[in-house]
């Protein structure tokens, strides 16, 4: 099998302008945060309806900072999903905060939003929803909570660009949202990420946070009062961020469409009624990040994975529960805390889905799922 016959689940697609545009950054002499930074956040502020945007290192620190500027730390409780990657629950734990979890709907495989005011407490601070593979969690009844509670809402929208709640973009409204573009999301800067801000929050902290804290006056006068930290972005990713987001809204189309297919596909090999869990049916407010199938529990997953490697086709895993890990063990919690995002976690399998994929290869996948789960006996 050469390498073009392996079907990736994923790859960033950058153009020729945008390449030719990091080599100019790279010749110009400022290759770090600078005009092209400003520039990607400014171009960001436009697609978030003018709210304040600034860029970061990857979309964790933006988290970090979003906490960090609440003044989350020891004592306090934020809520958030078991089904994430661990980064959303790790920056809780890194403030000296404490992560409460809430099992997702299986449905949605999002935060059930309907179980959270069970577990909001004296010392609950904030609410840190998900929007697992590009579809939003539920923000009317998050955002009512939180005003009802007087809770803060940071959202992790890392997979979540360009996806909409009642035609709204994803960011354009709420309180915190944090995205990101490492090589596996929508669009990428390489690493990197933003947070959109509300109209309350510090920007000048929420800025020197990025660099060491360090605040400056006139052309000598230099002054630190908060650890910093570094986590600003450089001009050669914002470059690249920039072009990406150019091309967002024909990705994201891409991505519908290759949904659809997928959708029209499996509908002919009657794979729901074999038993494999679809991803909700949503052609509008999903960015369709992923394509996640959940298959019943006779199948293995590792050896799924296999035979559909075997064929050529690379699936993911996105995610363990984060409450399983040895790190959220050793904090009490156990099997059985949240058996949703358990069983989720332990099936679910991400299928390949990126704008350069080709109709064929929505067939291709198709044709081997068919054949790998006949010999599984579906
Ligand atoms: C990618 C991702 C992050 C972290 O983003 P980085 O840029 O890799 O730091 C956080 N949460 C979720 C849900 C993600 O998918």
């Amino acid at each position: 099998m050469t390498s073009q016959d392996i079907l990736p689940f994923t790859r960033p697609d950058i153009d020729e302008d945008t390449i030719a545009g990091v080599v100019e950054v790279l010749r110009s002499g400022w290759i770090t945060t600078g005009p092209w930074c400003a520039r990607f956040e400014q171009a960001l502020s436009a697609y978030f309806g003018g709210r304040t945007v600034l860029a970061y290192a990857s979309g964790t620190v933006t988290m970090d900072v979003a906490l960090r500027l609440l003044g989350i730390g020891p004592g306090d409780e934020v809520i958030t999903t078991p089904l994430s990657w661990v980064a959303t629950s790790n920056v809780v734990l890194a403030v000296g905060a404490t992560p409460v979890f809430v099992d997702i709907d299986p449905a949605t495989r999002n935060i059930d939003a309907a179980r959270i005011e069970a577990a909001i407490t004296p010392r609950t601070r904030a609410i840190l929803p998900v929007h697992l593979a590009g579809l939003p969690a539920d923000l009317d009844a998050i955002d009512a909570l939180a005003a009802r509670h007087k809770l803060r809402v940071i959202e992790d929208a890392a997979q979540a660009i360009g996806s909409t709640w009642h035609g709204k973009r994803v960011g354009s409204f709420g309180d915190f949202a944090s995205f990101s573009f490492h090589p596996n999301k929508n669009i990428t800067s390489i690493e990197g990420g933003c947070l959109v801000l509300p109209p309350d929050a510090d920007v000048d902290l929420a800025r020197r946070l990025r660099l060491q804290g360090v605040q400056r006056s006139g052309l000598d006068g230099m002054d630190v009062d908060v650890v910093g930290g570094k986590s600003n972005l450089t001009d050669v990713a914002a470059r690249v961020g920039w072009g990406q987001l150019q091309r967002l809204e024909e990705f994201n189309a891409r991505r519908r469409e290759l949904a659809q297919h997928y959708f029209a596909a499996f509908d002919a090999i009657d794979l729901e009624a074999r038993g494999v869990q679809l991803p909700p049916r949503d052609l509008t407010q999903s960015n369709w990040h992923m394509f996640q199938i959940v298959p019943p529990p006779q199948v293995r997953r590792a050896a799924l994975m296999q035979a559909l490697k075997d064929r050529g086709i690379t699936t993911g895993v996105h995610y363990p529960p984060i409450h399983l890990f040895s790190l959220y063990r050793a904090r009490g919690f156990q099997p059985g805390d949240f058996p949703h995002a358990e069983a989720v976690g332990a099936a679910i399998l991400t299928l390949p889905l990126f704008p350069g994929m080709q109709n064929c290869d929505v067939t291709r996948v198709t044709a081997a799922l068919d054949a790998v789960l006949r010999q599984f006996g579906l």
